[in-house]
């Protein structure tokens, strides 16, 4: 039972943010699902990374000081085996040359097709205390403000009623001839993040899933990006 978890899944870990594939390992052992991915040194381990994944992959940068990778070209998405090691150059190359801090390797994970992009987010508000959100992830994310806030804990009917009041919902029941999202599946992964906030302890500051890839029906919810952030 993966919510029988409890902080033991942070001992080890260091205070300040965790990277990538740090963040989504601790969401997965509370249950949510994430990509499929592997860790790699440097660019030969990357390419066999890719070969062990399938068709198309995506490269990531994994350093603990990078918060937004995309903003410094530290995402590939849809690369074969081949071109990887040439992207791993590549991107090094271009985060030594704008001065960023050193990699702990890089992250060679799955790609995932279709579906719509949400936000989980979890952080401890001063007055309010434990706090999950809910949003629209990807570009509409930023152009609508499209999110809703719970207190924790809550209950499925509360996870339910946090996806019915999203515009994003539309969205999700399938809009214009685009197939229905697993809206169960979304429902099941914001409770196993809300039960890893109530489980993991106070040295879990804040933890954000940007996005959670909710798959047509029957297909589940994909994290394929995270970020922990302990104290
Ligand atoms: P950042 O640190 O910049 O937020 P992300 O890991 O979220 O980086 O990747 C940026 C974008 O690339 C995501 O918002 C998503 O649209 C796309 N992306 C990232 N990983 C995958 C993946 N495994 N499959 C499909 N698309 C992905
Ligand atoms: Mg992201």
């Amino acid at each position: 039972d993966p919510v029988a978890e409890d902080a033991s899944v942070l001992a080890g870990l260091p205070a300040g943010n965790l990277n990538e594939a740090e963040s989504k390992a601790i969401f997965a052992r509370f249950g949510v699902p994430v990509t499929r991915e592997h860790v790699a040194a440097d660019a030969q381990g990357a390419a066999a990374a890719a070969r062990e994944l399938g068709d198309e992959v995506v490269l990531k940068v994994l350093s603990r000081a990078i918060a937004h990778k995309s903003d410094i070209g530290g995402v590939r998405v849809g690369l074969r085996a081949d071109e990887v090691p040439d992207a791993c150059v590549t991107m090094q190359q271009r985060l030594k040359d704008a001065g960023a801090p050193a990699l702990e390797g890089f992250l060679v994970q799955e790609r995932i097709r279709g579906g719509v992009e949400m936000i989980l987010g979890f952080h401890r508000d001063p007055q309010l205390g434990p706090v999950i959100l809910l949003g629209s992830g990807g570009v509409a994310a930023e152009l609508f403000q499209d999110t809703t806030l719970r207190l924790l804990p809550i209950a499925r009917t509360d996870a339910e009623a946090m996806v019915e009041e999203l515009k994003a919902a539309r969205l999700l029941r399938g809009y214009r001839g685009a197939p229905a999202a697993d809206v169960p599946a979304l429902v099941d992964a914001v409770m196993a993040f809300a039960a890893m906030a109530g489980a993991a302890g106070d040295r879990l500051l804040e933890a954000e899933i940007n996005p959670l890839f909710v798959l047509p029906q029957g297909q589940g919810a994909r994290a394929v990006d995270g970020l922990a952030v302990l104290r």
